[in-house]
């Protein structure tokens, strides 16, 4: 059963939780989905991306914004003629720095994204880069 429709059958039981916050490993998941599953297990939920390669990673914090983890890799985003302005989408093309074994080196991931366009981080607790938006899949956005 997927999270969000475990939530849907869990919301309006009063089922105690004793989660104190969801990860969504990303599957995208939509507002609503999110909604349904805080209701059902009454924590917040929290996405957070990444690949198999581990070439960049990113976790939402609690002021919902996407912020990267340097410490995981390089992270570029690249339009069609070089970096994509802040704001726009490209492609993902990352430097892992925790493979020792296998360094991929500017590997294009597959994925579209857009690196926000406030350069500051969020005002609670990081002052990490952050993306305004995972689209999804290259070949999957049209
Ligand atoms: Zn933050």
């Amino acid at each position: 059963m997927r999270l969000g429709s475990g939530a849907r059958a869990l919301s309006g039981r009063g089922t105690p939780s004793m989660a104190r916050s969801l990860r969504g490993y990303y599957l995208r998941s939509w507002r609503y989905q999110r909604g349904l599953i805080r209701q059902a297990f009454g924590c917040p939920v929290r996405e957070t991306y990444g690949m198999a390669e581990i070439m960049a990673a990113a976790s939402e914090c609690a002021c919902e914004m996407m912020h990267l983890w340097p410490e995981a890799g390089l992270v570029e985003i690249l339009g069609n003629a070089g970096p994509a302005p802040r704001g726009e989408c490209g492609q993902l093309v990352c430097t892992g720095l925790l493979n020792a074994d296998m360094p991929l080196i500017r590997y294009r991931v597959g994925d579209v994204a857009a690196l926000s366009r406030d350069e500051n981080g969020c005002s609670r607790d990081r002052r990490l880069p952050h993306l305004a938006r995972i689209e999804g899949r290259a070949d999957g956005v049209s």
